[in-house]
């Protein structure tokens, strides 16, 4: 199996490659096996593409915006048109199963270049009158933005960043990670062939240190990262030397509360997909699932019954649900969280170990009830297949302890009662919030966390405050009133 690029890098239009960085070895989770042999960018490399991006950013901003956005639309249709040879190739990168990556990954990315293309051309500034005279504002791009992704949507990450990047009139230099790299490579040359002026999106390589060159040059002016909380802190402490624009997506340790008058099968498969859709390595994981006392038994029933159905194996068969976790690291890190749990007295309801299909990061689904707050398993985000359930008696305990925590990415209520969702949405703290539902994140809505799980927001008209600044020009329409 390989899935070699061209080349490590995508600079100025074009692939471009420089041996003399640091290997990468791509692997492909569901075997260990090497799939692609790439090279971190060189200090060279990185000024390139910052050199680049800033050129073509300064011609980009002049330009009308339905003309990038025709750009943009082209390209959507070209990851469309390709959705079968771009599922397969997240698959390979990732280790999540094509069930998935044919629904989830591109199209979504899609769904971002489709959506900021129809919106740029709508975003205008304002008039404010002040009788004689008046004030209008411009909505200007940014510059040159830094986009920085996670290994678990590779190409969904980039595209969420590129697409009103691009859209608003900036340019960015993408560094995807060192563990998943091959996404952003393709949406580089989807880009190009769509017409995309040489220079607007180019793709760097590399491990942290990388992405901290790119974090502090002086020609950029916002850095997006998407990643965990501890990479947040150093990236954004970074950033604000220079004073630039952030946005933050980080981890989370996200409540779903399920309420004894929910629909069982319902707020069981919600907490199924909040915890084993990509082999539960999603962001916004409801990886703390809150039970009311009175569902908790047939709950527990009915989740291990269906975790318990749930087929694994290769990422390519059709008919797998769910694949390895990404990396040998990864493996390990759960494995351990498992591990900690049945020490710290939770009870295993399925799963707990690695499964058995003699090849790559297999871990079966997991679940846990008799969690406590106190637990590892209830406070650390584990990133895995692993499903922690909690019961409760009454809503006010439910919200406290599900505010409870430093995160605040996203959370859900499960429950037949409308005021009752409601009136518990309106005092969870999180950023993306789900009533009778989980993890859908259509690119119309808002997607980010509150507390430390990040600041600003992907997506919908949110995003374009995050990618435009605004110019306010005030005009004077009479003599100068000089007080000198
Ligand atoms: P990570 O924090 O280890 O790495 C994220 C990216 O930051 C990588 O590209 C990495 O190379 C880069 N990086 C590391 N150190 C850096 C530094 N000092 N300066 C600049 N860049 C640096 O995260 P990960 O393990 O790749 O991804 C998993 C994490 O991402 C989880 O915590 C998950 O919750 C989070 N995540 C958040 C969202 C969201 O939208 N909120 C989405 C997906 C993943």
């Amino acid at each position: 199996m390989k899935a070699q690029p061209a080349a490590s890098h995508f600079i100025d239009g074009a692939f471009v490659e420089d041996t003399a960085g640091a290997p990468i070895e791509v692997i492909y989770s569901a075997t260990g096996e090497v799939i692609a042999r790439l090279h971190e960018a060189t200090p060279a490399l990185i000024d390139r593409a910052l050199a680049a991006a800033a050129r073509a950013q300064a011609e980009w901003a002049a330009v009308r915006p339905v003309d990038r956005a025709r750009i943009l639309r082209r390209a959507a249709d070209l990851i469309r048109d390709r959705a079968e040879e771009l599922a397969r190739l997240e698959a390979l990168d990732t280790g999540k199963p094509i069930q998935e990556t044919r629904v989830a990954d591109w199209p979504s990315g899609a769904d971002a270049l489709e959506y900021f293309a129809g919106l740029a051309p709508t975003v205008t500034g304002e008039t404010i009158p002040l009788g004689r005279d008046f004030i209008y504002t411009l909505r200007e791009p940014l510059g040159v933005c830094v986009g920085i992704g996670a290994w678990n949507y590779p190409s969904q990450i980039a595209c969420w960043k590129s697409a009103p990047a691009l859209a608003l009139g900036n340019a960015m230099v993408f560094k995807p990670s060192e563990v998943t790299p091959l996404g952003a490579l393709k949406l580089a040359e989807i880009y190009a062939e769509a017409g995309l002026p040489a220079g607007l999106f180019n793709v760097v390589q590399g491990r942290g240190a990388v992405g901290a060159t790119l974090v502090t040059d002086a020609r950029v002016a916002k850095v997006s990262l998407t990643g965990s909380v501890p990479t947040g802190r150093k990236v954004y402490a970074a950033a604000a030397e220079g004073m630039r624009h952030v946005t933050m997506e980080l981890g989370g340790k996200s409540p779903l509360i399920i309420f004894d008058d929910a629909n069982l099968e319902d707020a069981v498969g919600a907490a199924l997909m909040a915890n084993f859709y990509s082999a539960g390595q999603v962001c916004s994981n409801g990886t703390r699932v809150f039970v009311q006392k009175g569902l908790k038994d047939a709950f527990l029933a009915r989740v291990k019954a269906r975790a318990q159905a749930i087929v694994m194996g290769d990422p390519l068969d059709d008919a797998t649900q769910m694949g390895p976790l990404v990396s040998e690291p990864q493996l390990d890190k759960v494995m351990g969280y498992i591990e900690i749990a049945k020490r710290e007295g939770a009870r295993l309801v399925t799963g707990g170990a690695r499964a058995d299909l003699n090849t790559g990061y297999y871990v079966q689904p997991t679940v846990f009830a008799d969690v406590t707050d106190e637990m590892t398993l209830a406070r650390e985000e584990v990133f895995g297949p692993v499903m922690a359930v909690l019961d409760f008696d009454t809503e006010a305990e439910a919200i406290a302890r599900a505010n409870a925590t430093e995160f605040g990415l996203a959370a859900g209520v499960f429950t037949a009662d409308l005021t009752r969702a409601h009136r518990v949405i309106s005092q969870l703290q999180a950023g993306t919030c789900w009533i009778n539902a989980y993890n859908l994140t259509p690119v119309e809505g808002p997607f980010g966390g509150n507390k430390t799980s990040g600041v600003g927001r992907e997506n919908g008209h949110a995003a374009v405050q995050h990618y435009t600044q605004v110019k306010s020009v005030y005009v004077g329409m009479g003599p100068v009133d000089a007080s000198f």
